[in-house]
């Protein structure tokens, strides 16, 4: 299945974070062995512990909800978090990384599904964090581009026209405030249902689990 799914992402130029939250080291390694670098979990401790156990060449993306106070015990391994929802957050990952001399690569989630339950920033809040004084003073973490979820539907219209917005806001950030900055270039979004929808839409990652895995429990 990886190997479909990757020739399908070659043509666009898309990345592909295998989502491995839930699943045990040794089914990880079976596709690290297909090639795969990059895998993402959703939650500190149990990332940490793969990192651990695991390949030091693997690539460890942090794409769940993410508490502040859980930010210290990856700041020495982790390559990207796409959960960034919040400035106080940010800062944190700031400072965690500067301990360790790092530079974070960072994406703001936005809250793009109707759903209440999934988190990120609106456009007016990000707007403030990105003006604010304080942001330019954050030497440690680089903003990468942009993440979002969509509705947990099977109306892939709903599901288009939210990744859409996602596109649009990034579009609108980059002009605004990442205009010279080429780093500024990622689309977080896709999963196993609507991956290529997504595609379509202008993802240059997608974060796919239980394709690759198997249904999680
Ligand atoms: C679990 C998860 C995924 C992958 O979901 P699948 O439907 O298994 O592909 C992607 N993104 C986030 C944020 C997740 O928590």
């Amino acid at each position: 299945m990886l190997q479909v799914i990757l020739d399908e992402l070659k043509l666009s130029g898309t990345k592909l974070v295998a989502v491995s939250k839930t699943k045990p080291a040794e089914q990880i390694m079976e596709v690290y062995k297909q090639g795969q670098r990059i895998f993402g979990e959703n939650r500190v401790q149990e990332m940490a512990g793969k990192y651990e156990e695991l390949p030091k060449d693997i690539q460890w993306h942090m794409i769940g909800h993410l508490q502040s106070n859980k930010v210290k015990y990856m700041a020495h391994f982790v390559s990207m978090i796409h959960s960034v929802d919040n400035f106080k957050l940010l800062k944190e990952i700031n400072k965690q990384a500067q301990k360790h001399n790092r530079i974070i690569n960072c994406l703001l989630q936005f809250k793009i599904a109707r759903e209440e339950t999934k988190t990120g920033f609106d456009i007016p809040v990000a707007r403030q964090m990105l003006e604010d004084e304080a942001f330019s003073n954050l030497r440690n973490i680089k903003i990468c581009g942009v993440m979002g979820m969509a509705t947990f539907t099977d109306d892939l219209l709903q599901v288009r026209s939210e990744f859409q917005k996602l596109k649009s806001i990034f579009d609108q950030l980059r002009q605004d405030y990442f205009f010279e900055q080429p780093a500024f270039k990622e689309i977080s979004m896709g999963m196993s249902g609507d991956y290529r929808v997504a595609i379509e839409e202008g993802s240059t990652i997608v974060r796919i689990g239980s394709l690759i895995f198997g249904k999680r429990i």
